[in-house]
């Protein structure tokens, strides 16, 4: 079930509301600031289905693990980040009958989150059981400015009655995960304290001993006066507040604001932790809620002015960007290197908010492109890894490293033998991550330092993990799941055989830069990894005798052994409602179809561009897309990119809108579960490097761009080299000017132009794209 959005540049905007829909609204207007974050349910009680989720950055709970049939190499636990205190409620009772949703008859509602300035409204005229109508506006933000604070703010009118109001705003520990794998419950009371203003609570997770702290005060007004009414203490299990009293007449507003600090041992001292929460709380009320608000605003202003993406013509193109922009930007902006990007982000807690192949498949270039400095931090994550990918892939019977399929501290979570064993190409997104950055940024830095040691161990896991053929003379990848996840335990799987050859030759010609640019650290190398030339010539042979699975009637890339011999049909002749594949077919189905999920052989296509021809990539294009149903969420923007590559502009933009609107419009039928933010970061990379046609190669940035037909034009920004520009993109003209930094070279339309004085340059797009 799905809610149609009101098309709005700014805004995402639903009116009316559907009991059944409340799940994936409550997803969708999720709110974050990378520190906190929750979905976007009720402030007050509602006795239908809701899941109320609150979830704190960094905050896990490894629960032990649940399978059918125990594999040796499983992990102990998933590490889940942990639903916590839920702070946003406020139970509001009228004339001693408590006001649930559920039990009034709703006369009007709205829900909108603006993006521009980070905010939720919700708006209802609802009618209770004996006939009272009352007007309520919801408004909650979560500072940007200062991440510890968020702040709620609750208008009620009476429009047919005098009544008595009674608020009890709270702060409620006694909150469950809904995927915990044994119902238990993840959290201990460590203290709690109500005064006459400030309400305390002091939770801990079991096992990791995480101390959460959230302080809480509200101030009460009628019209524009704060009253000054009695906060009686209310105190109960893992639970804490304040019932405030007010009578109301009818056409007069209550207001009450609800002032939240949220601190955690992650940042601060154990000690000190409760002490910071009450005085950020205390700070928080004496500038008040206009002023906190000020300041968020003047932040969210600052993110937008640098991360906006402008779309002409096409709001519903907008709506869907900024949408992926904003999520984006509530979840992570890379300002603490401990933290990744959760494919839920706060929104959910399907996949655990752990970290996937995702950051460095997906997310990564949106990082590189925008700021640097994240991009390394993203890096330097997996390096503070190695040693537990290590273990991983000793674990496994294999030398080097082998990072997880899913972690939060570096250890693998996922228990799914056919994944967490054979989902192996996942070691080469993060070789690939580490070229990327280097290409784009032209500083070897970090590849010397840290990536050239991420690079070795990912190529010795490589090279145990291949099976030499004698008699084909090859080496070959046998039991794998490549990123198709519809097809399981397959031999030979090309993007995965590709990706590890691709990475044996990155590393023998990172390890060739280190020996060049740093003879110190390369001998320094030798020893501490112990590298051999022995090694080093094994790893060649590998790459000269890399098996690849190929179709010669069709001159494609076969994506396994044995894929040809599945039967071949179109999702276009699928009926509709067995679509998506995965909620109506039975998994053996799935298995034996050649019904392909994701971006699997057209991966490769991606990442490398400059190794396959344009005639190539078409081909494979062609075969593979009309095959694959898309049911992962990373799949519609990889597509979009080589398809704007190889000039399929309709299908270029129509995956576009599938990738920036697959939550608004729900295209998987599972944004009910969360978000799909990894994917969001990858719908900017649709643009930008679809689009577009933004590369790196040799050191200089080139664009092809092109405008798809329905669009007037579009613009955003990027970082290039300690340089900010501004590209737009017009259908007769493209602009390309450069903020800040030093004159450089670019190519626009393979024409080499020099950004200096004027620091602009305008292009005819006369000369169409090359393709
Ligand atoms: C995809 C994986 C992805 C995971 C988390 C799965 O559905 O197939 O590629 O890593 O979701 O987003």
């Amino acid at each position: 079930m799905t809610v149609k959005f009101v098309y709005d540049e700014w805004n995402i905007i639903e009116d009316g509301f559907d009991p059944n829909t409340n799940r994936f609204s409550e997803s969708i207007f999720s709110l974050g600031n990378e520190h906190m974050g929750l979905r976007g349910f009720f402030e007050e009680d509602y006795s239908v289905d809701s899941h109320q989720g609150t979830y704190l950055a960094g905050v896990y709970y490894p629960d032990k693990t649940k399978v059918g049939w125990w594999k040796i190499g499983y992990p102990e636990f998933f590490a889940k980040v942990v639903n916590s205190t839920n702070w946003i409620g406020v139970s509001i009772a009228i004339d001693d009958t408590r006001f649930d949703l559920a039990a009034c008859e709703i006369e009007t509602f709205r829900r909108e989150l603006d993006m521009k300035e980070g905010k939720l409204v919700r708006t209802f005229i609802a009618k209770d059981g004996s006939g009272r109508r009352t007007r309520f506006v919801f408004t909650r933000f979560l500072s940007m400015s200062d991440r510890n604070i968020a702040c709620v703010c609750i208008k009620a009118s009476p429009l047919n009655y005098d009544g008595v109001f009674s608020f009890e705003p709270y702060l409620n520990g006694d909150v469950v995960n809904e995927d915990s794998n044994y119902g238990e419950k993840f959290w201990i009371e460590k203290n709690k304290h109500v005064d006459s203003n400030i309400a305390l609570l002091t939770m801990e997770t079991k096992k990791t001993e995480f101390l959460v702290s959230t302080a809480t005060a509200s101030k009460l007004f009628l019209g524009k006066d704060e009253k000054d009414v009695k906060k009686e203490p209310v105190v109960k299990e893992k639970y804490v507040g304040h019932r405030l009293v007010v009578t109301a007449e009818r056409g007069s507003t209550v207001e009450i604001q609800k002032y939240i600090a949220v601190c955690t041992s992650r940042d601060y001292e154990k000690t000190d932790l409760e002490a910071v929460t009450v005085n950020k709380l205390h700070a928080a009320l004496n500038k008040g809620y206009e002023e906190l608000f000020k300041e968020h605003r003047a932040e969210m202003e600052r993110i937008w002015e640098e991360r906006d993406v402008v779309i002409e013509g096409d709001v519903k193109a907008q709506q869907g960007i900024r949408y992926n922009i904003f999520q984006l930007h509530q979840t992570y902006m890379g300002k603490d290197p401990r933290l990744n990007i959760g494919p839920k982000g706060f929104t959910g807690e399907k996949y655990g908010g752990g970290t996937y192949w995702d950051t460095e498949a997906f997310c990564f270039p949106f990082y590189l492109y925008t700021d640097e400095k994240v991009a390394r931090n993203l890096l330097y994550y997996r390096y503070l890894h190695l040693d537990k990918a290590r273990e991983n892939a000793a674990k496994l019977g294999f030398k080097g490293a082998l990072y997880p399929m899913v972690t939060m501290d570096g250890q693998e979570c996922h228990n799914e033998w056919e994944i967490t064993f054979e989902e192996i190409h996942r070691n080469g997104a993060i070789a690939y991550a580490i070229y990327n950055y280097t290409n784009y940024t032209g500083d070897t830095s970090y590849l010397i330092e840290f990536g050239i040691e991420v690079l070795v161990e990912i190529s010795r896991f490589w090279a145990d993990r291949v099976n030499y053929h004698p008699k084909k003379d090859k080496y070959m990848i046998l039991g794998v799941t490549g990123p198709n996840e519809y097809e399981n335990n397959v031999n030979n799987n090309w993007y995965t055989n590709m990706i590890c050859a691709w990475t044996l030759e990155y590393t023998l010609e990172s390890l060739r830069l280190v020996k060049g640019q740093n003879e110190q650290r390369w001998r320094e190398l030798r020893t501490k990894l112990n590298i051999s030339e022995d090694e080093l010539e094994a790893w060649k042979d590998i790459i000269d005798k890399m098996y690849y699975p190929y179709v010669e009637e069709l001159g494609i890339f076969e994506q396994n052994d044995g894929y040809m011999d599945k039967e071949q049909n179109l999702v276009r002749d699928l009926p509709k409602e067995v679509l998506p594949l995965n909620k109506h077919w039975s998994w053996d189905r799935i298995l034996r179809s050649c019904f392909i999920k994701q971006a699997d052989v057209i991966q490769g296509l991606y990442f490398f561009p400059d190794r396959f021809s344009i005639e190539c990539q078409r081909r494979n294009f062609d075969f593979y897309e009309p095959r694959t149903v898309h049911e992962s969420s990373l799949s519609p923007s990889i597509h979009s990119i080589v398809a704007s590559r190889i000039g399929y502009r309709d299908k270029a933009y129509e995956l576009y809108l599938r990738t920036a609107r697959l939550d608004l419009d729900n295209y998987n039928h599972d944004t009910d579960e969360g978000i799909h933010l990894t994917s969001m970061a990858a719908s900017w990379s649709t643009i930008v490097e679809g689009f577009a046609g933004m590369r790196v190669t040799d050191g200089t940035l080139r664009f092809n761009p092109y405008v798809p037909s329905c669009w007037k034009g579009y613009a955003f920004k990027i970082t290039f080299r300690g340089r900010k520009l501004k590209v737009s993109v017009q259908k007769e003209q493209i602009t390309i000017e450069q903020l800040s930094g030093e004159p450089m070279r670019i190519l626009v339309l393979d024409r080499e132009f020099e950004i200096s004085k004027p620091n602009r340059v305008e292009v005819r797009s006369d000369r169409e794209r090359n393709i």
